[in-house]
């Protein structure tokens, strides 16, 4: 359905979007989940044909977007990050406008824009002008303005940023009904949205694809290794040399823990490795006394997050901080 290949976008020396390449096929929700200034809206400005790219091509049901314009973005409806809403018209009146700007027949017009609102659940508001409407009925104008002519598919930029939890759940809900009769392709940075309404996560960051699969198969990823976090009383290299001649651990970190007498050790393990046992008895043997011991599974936020750079791309100060607020979470340096 869409064909995305070696895409680049250069903004003076900065890149945005770094070589992307990936497919889209029908009647899926696809997720481009990615912290802020990941190349997210660049992406779907190139792919929707509002901005060119420095490099690469996109084709849309096989017409290339630079190529046949109108071809391709016939085949689109789009929701960008900032919805093309004019505040002085009424709901319907903005219809209308966009109706025609699609170029929807004359005959089906007023049928398509009473359907398309019902399937919002906006046609309460219709006589409202847009400014006076709520953030999460902005956003279901935005989104009615997408759906408008049935595109195959659609596009949708951050949909649920800055709405409460309940619009949250209705617009998501609304999403989920789209893929009945349209592909979908939305953005996040938030990654247990992406988790919930998408078939298919394709992670950027720093503009580069650095993860793509179904969010089955990346919790899969996540579950693939596993931490054990244990207190023990000891003495701290022999711990550690102890805990390294058990088969199938990966790594090991042995901090002093607070508020006990005895180290703080985390040890990851390769998948469905069970070690707990082994452990028991090793320290057992060496009058080691284990004062806690606990398994953590790595959660999908972490795998994110380590792809991602701790979710942050920008490389500024605020970067930083978060950088060390995660490392403290982990409880030390590896
Ligand atoms: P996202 O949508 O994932 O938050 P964007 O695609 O908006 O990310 O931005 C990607 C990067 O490109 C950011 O570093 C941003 O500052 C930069 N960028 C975006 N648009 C422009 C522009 N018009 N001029 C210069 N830099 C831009
Ligand atoms: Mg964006």
């Amino acid at each position: 359905m869409i064909e995305v290949k070696n895409l680049v976008k250069r903004y003076g020396d900065h890149t945005a979007v770094d070589h992307l390449s990936f497919q889209i096929e029908k009647g899926k929700i696809y997720g481009f989940l990615g912290p802020n200034g990941a190349g997210k809206s660049t992406t779907m400005n190139i792919i929707t044909g509002y901005i060119a790219s420095t490099e690469g091509t996109v084709s849309i049901d096989g017409h290339d977007i630079l190529e046949e314009p109108e071809k391709a973005k016939k085949c689109i409806g789009y929701l960008p990050e900032q919805p093309p809403l004019y505040f002085d018209m009424t709901v319907l009146e903005y219809l209308k406008f966009a109706a025609d700007l699609k170029k929807i027949p004359k005959d089906k017009k007023n049928e398509m824009i009473q359907e398309v609102m019902d399937t919002v659940k906006i046609t309460d508001m219709k006589n409202r002008l847009i400014k006076n409407l709520s953030k999460g009925y902005r956003q279901r104008v935005g989104l009615a303005q997408a759906i408008l002519g049935y595109p195959d598919v659609i596009i949708l930029d951050e949909p649920t940023v800055g709405l409460d939890p309940k619009q949250i759940i209705e617009i998501r809900d609304l999403i989920k009904n789209l893929k009945k009769k349209h592909t979908v392709i939305l953005s996040s940075h938030i990654l247990s949205e992406v988790s919930a309404v998408c078939d298919y996560v394709l992670i950027i960051s720093h503009g580069k694809l650095v993860a793509s699969d179904t969010p089955d198969n990346l919790s899969k990823l996540a579950a693939g290794s596993n931490n054990l976090s244990l207190i023990v009383k000891g003495e701290k290299e022999s711990i550690r040399r102890l805990l390294s001649e058990i088969p199938g651990v990966k790594t090991i970190t042995v901090n002093s823990a607070e508020n006990e007498n005895g180290w703080r050790v985390k040890l990851s393990t390769e998948e469905s490795a069970d070690i707990r046992e082994e452990v028991f008895y090793k320290m057992a043997e060496n009058h080691y006394p284990i004062l806690e011991m606990q398994s953590e599974k790595v959660s999908l936020e972490e795998i994110f997050l380590e792809l991602t750079d701790g979710g942050n791309d920008k490389k500024d100060d605020s970067s930083q901080k978060s950088k060390t607020e995660n490392h403290e979470e982990e409880g030390g340096e590896q």
